[in-house]
């Protein structure tokens, strides 16, 4: 307690409050029954409640401001925490960026023949690739009210892009490259699909190949597009962890900031606390 003197008055605020120097309530009438505003009544008894009422939001003020003092505050806490959030974003980060680059896998030039796409409703792509015929067609979709129709999805009718994987694919890294041969092939037709409705040529020669570049970054493959979906994945996984690295430094930094602004109150909150002490005292003192 930093303010001893004081210490008397403070434990029994309600004695000053609802007995006002010269006014005992009547004998044998219990305190409840008393008028309530009865404080309210003299000048000094409302001023006097007026500076208590500040004194609890000061006193508010300088626990936290002592808080901010002491090694073991709240801020430090929440630090401590956020930097462990921090060191495991730093070891997701660095797991990212050390995931092993695959030896590269082209695939043979296999020509896809019978490429054709009609804008006709429904639009339809087709293209075959080996034994695989390949058909989608656009869903024909409705607004719900009849209005006029919404261009819908590419459907795939038939094909199986598994069936392309060449024999001599390890078993190891044939479930990858069914993925990427399966989005492949679509991003293939979508594009086909595009070029008729932008009267555009189709391309005269394409080839497995070309659905499935080796990608140097990851050693996966690329699309017709020259897109790798799987760094496409890492990429986006990293933004992520980099926002949330962003993230928790600006929440670190601010929780400091905080802790030095209550700490550096800590003597005005103590002034303050001992000029409305004064004031009370003085109230209490008045003849
Ligand atoms: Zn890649």
């Amino acid at each position: 307690m930093p303010w001893p003197r004081f210490r008397g008055k403070r434990n029994d605020p309600a004695a000053a409050f609802d007995q006002p120097r010269g006014e005992t309530p009547p004998p044998g009438m219990p305190a409840s029954a008393r008028p309530v505003r009865r404080a309210s009544d003299s000048p000094e008894a409302s001023r006097l409640a007026q500076l208590r009422q500040r004194r609890a939001l000061v006193d508010f003020d300088l626990e936290q401001a002592e808080a901010a003092t002491r090694p073991d505050n709240p801020w430090q806490e929440r630090i401590v925490l956020l930097g462990e959030s921090l060191a495991s974003v730093d070891r997701d980060l660095a797991a990212l960026g050390a995931l092993p680059v695959e030896p590269p896998l082209p695939l043979p030039p296999t020509p896809i023949t019978d490429i054709a796409a009609s804008v006709a409703e429904p639009a339809s792509v087709r293209f075959t690739i080996g034994n695989e015929r390949f058909l989608f067609e656009e869903e024909t979709d409705w607004d719900q009210r009849g209005g006029p129709r919404i261009e819908g999805d590419l459907q795939q009718r038939t094909g199986n892009a598994e069936a392309l994987i060449p024999a001599t694919i390890p078993p190891e890294r044939r479930p990858a490259l069914a993925r990427h041969l399966t989005d492949s092939v679509i991003v293939f037709a979508v594009d086909l699909r595009d070029r008729a409705l932008n009267s555009e040529p189709l391309p005269e020669s394409a080839s497995l190949a070309d659905l499935s570049q080796p990608c140097p970054e990851c050693g996966g493959w690329r699309d017709w597009r020259g897109t790798c979906e799987v760094c496409a994945q890492r990429n986006w996984q990293g933004q992520q962890l980099r926002a949330e690295r962003s993230r928790l430094e600006a929440e670190r930094l601010q929780e400091e900031q905080d802790r030095h602004k209550w700490a550096e109150r800590l003597p005005i909150a103590r002034r303050r606390v001992a000029d409305i002490d004064a004031e009370i005292a003085k109230l209490g003192d008045a003849p």
